[in-house]
């Protein structure tokens, strides 16, 4: 079985405030260790289901967080970012069988984690088909256009919540509930143990009815925070300005949505 895992920082046990989640900031080190291990406890969850190859994008910052020594060795690790669509999935393909996320976070502007944003803090919304649009959203479906069924997901309390019918078979587990600016977090070990069991279960699923139905059309609408960002981005193919902070595209093509990503958010 080959299995395909995202991290991201900002759901991790127990990040709360943004210098935690920078390379080179006094607070980084031990978030990026957390990273590094709730990734290395949902590889360990693989392997017990019958993983013989994990890909991992290490999908926060500067895709360089998650230490490479803490991974299997049937595991290989994709750091750095092409600038591509794939973006936090780069590396996915038709190969894998299914596709876990460690370590994500509520969407911009949701109240339930205080680093909540969609892949950059520009945005005071995002939505996809009128609907708060996480990076999760995003990158599992980009995963279903593949193929690869999402089973696994761990973050924060309120996206675990938001996200549980998106994928027919997901499992998820929290590992933190924020509120404003605070954060109430689990154990860091006991976050990486209930990791562990639960893609392990996730994996051992039928796998053959995993996979999400594909939206047929999409309906995409940044509201940004500065009015300057909604014009500047307004230009970009698709798009419209449809108030003082907010654009819009219409498209039946997923790779559309992905692809205006690493430009416009
Ligand atoms: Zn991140």
């Amino acid at each position: 079985m080959r299995v395909f895992i995202s991290a991201d920082i900002e759901g991790t046990a127990f990040t709360t405030v943004w210098p935690e989640t920078g390379k080179g900031q006094e607070d980084y080190p031990a978030a990026a260790r957390q990273m590094t291990l709730e990734t290395k406890a949902a590889c360990e969850g693989a392997i017990a289901a019958g993983a013989d190859y994990i890909l991992i994008k290490d999908a926060h910052g500067s895709g360089r967080n998650i230490d490479p020594n803490a991974i299997p060795a049937c595991a290989e690790i994709l750091r750095g970012w092409s600038g591509g669509p794939l973006a936090m999935v780069e590396g996915i393909d038709e190969s894998f069988d299914a596709a876990v996320f460690i370590g994500y976070h509520s969407a911009a502007g949701k109240i339930g984690n205080p680093l909540s944003h969609t892949y950059s803090t520009a945005t005071t919304q995002v939505r996809l088909n009128g609907e708060d649009c996480s990076e999760f959203k995003l990158y599992s479906l980009c995963a279903a256009s593949f193929g690869v069924p999402t089973v696994f997901l761990s973050g924060d309390k309120m996206l675990t919540e938001d996200s549980k019918d998106l994928h027919p078979m997901l499992k998820t587990v929290w590992a933190k509930d924020g509120f404003g600016g605070y954060t109430r977090c689990r154990q860091p070990q006991l976050v990486c143990d209930l990791i562990r069991q639960g893609v392990e279960e996730a994996l051992k699923q039928d796998l053959g009815r995993a996979l999400c139905k594909i939206p047929e059309k999409f309906v995409l609408e940044l509201s940004y925070k500065e009015h300057r960002d909604a014009v500047c981005n307004s230009n970009y193919p698709g798009f419209k300005l449809i108030d003082s902070h907010t654009i819009r595209m219409e498209t039946e093509d997923l790779f559309d949505v992905l692809r205006c990503v690493p430009f416009i958010f």
